[in-house]
């Protein structure tokens, strides 16, 4: 490929909708603070996702921090390795301690069954992680949390529109924070939000990512500045208009994929799961190495020298990075499976716009 095809490249509206919307905010001058733009995009995301309460953020890693301290967890908190870092970070900026818990071989998130074993007297929440789109195994984590009084919090980043058994997987536990980097499947440039099931919480949420204000003259608590601005909730609305289709785009990528790579030796994919509406996120490959004839690493730089870039994600893993790796629950001996997936996963280039030239130039490298 002479032009570089990107591992994502972002879906966008129509800009003169956006100019239209741009020119409402410019006579309004209404620019931050719960505008109307905002208020439209909070209540129209919580019907489009069917959850109650929606809290728009200008970013995911606060809204996880936020999350955090509405909750108030304290202690260690429960997570897995095989993520992006924001849901470390988050912990750690909390004051917590991360506790590392692997992960389950088929779908990637935090094995419920190796769970157990790592609650303390200190253990005050589970923060699992619906890796690649891939929803968690809700009734076991939701039963280990009531059993043990731990709060549930999910890294929903991935699932925006996933729903399993026509509900969607952002209901469930106490909360669930989406991220709409450039990068997801649905973006506002930056951009997140925390979904929440009642009336009191999503209250609290609101004052936490405003500085704590109840009101003018009241600070209820020690808040921080999460706002998402009127700029990003009118764009929101837009995207919100095209999401279903260049979630179906991304779904016939995934298909071709599957398809041209079935029969490669020492290839393996994931499918998509009975009774899961799928969004199509990412599209991870693990490579057996001595099946395939190359390593990941291997196939990374191969890709690459054709212009073709992947992405390594979710390698190294958290617990591996120099800030986390001292912690007890960061072995390789506690993480065995972890550990030899983010020696083997591979994310393909994945988006709506992705050609079928580029995509048989993607195939053909790898056959
Ligand atoms: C993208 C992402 C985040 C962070 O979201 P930002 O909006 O980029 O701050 C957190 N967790 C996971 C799993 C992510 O993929």
């Amino acid at each position: 490929m002479s032009k570089t095809i990107y591992v994502t490249s972002p879906s966008l509206p129509s800009l003169d909708d956006f100019i239209q919307y741009l020119r409402k905010i410019w006579d309004n001058k209404w620019l931050t603070n719960n505008g109307e733009f905002h208020k439209q995009f909070e209540a129209e995301l919580a019907e489009y996702l069917g959850v109650k309460y929606v809290s728009l953020f200008t970013n995911g890693m606060i809204a996880l921090q936020v999350g955090l301290q509405a909750l108030r967890i304290t202690g260690e908190v429960i997570t897995t390795p095989f993520t992006f870092v924001a849901t470390t970070h988050a912990i750690h900026w909390n004051g917590c301690k991360p506790v590392f818990c692997d992960i389950e071989p088929e779908t990637y998130t935090m094995d419920p069954d190796k769970v157990e074993s790592l609650i303390t007297p200190k253990t005050t929440a589970l923060m699992p992680v619906h890796v690649y789109g891939n929803p968690c195994d809700n009734e076991k984590l939701q039963k280990i949390a009531d059993t043990y009084g731990l709060k549930l919090f999910y890294d929903a980043a991935h699932v925006f529109g996933v729903r399993k058994d026509g509900v969607s997987v952002c209901n469930w536990g106490d909360l669930s924070m989406l991220s709409f980097h450039a990068t997801k499947v649905f973006n506002t440039f930056e951009g997140g939000a925390l979904v929440s099931n009642d009336e009191t919480m999503k209250k609290r949420i609101d004052f936490l990512k405003n500085f704590g204000f109840a009101n003018e003259i009241t600070v209820v608590a020690p808040g921080s500045n999460g706002k998402m601005d009127e700029f990003r909730a009118a764009y929101g609305l837009l995207q919100l208009k095209i999401v279903d289709g260049e979630i179906a785009k991304r779904q016939k990528v995934a298909q071709h994929y599957r398809e041209a790579l079935k029969d490669v030796p020492g290839i393996s994919m994931l499918y998509d799961i009975p009774g899961v509406k799928h969004n199509y996120a990412y599209f991870p490959i693990r490579i057996n190495a001595k099946r395939y004839g190359m390593t990941r690493d291997e196939l990374y730089d191969k890709l690459k020298a054709n212009n073709i870039m992947s992405r390594r994600y979710f390698y190294p893993l958290c617990s591996d990075f120099p800030t986390y790796r001292g912690l007890p629950s960061a072995t390789a001996d506690n993480l065995p499976v972890a550990t030899q997936v983010a020696q083997e996963i591979l994310c393909l280039p994945m988006f709506a716009s992705l050609t079928k030239e580029e995509q048989a130039a993607i195939v053909e490298t790898i056959r």
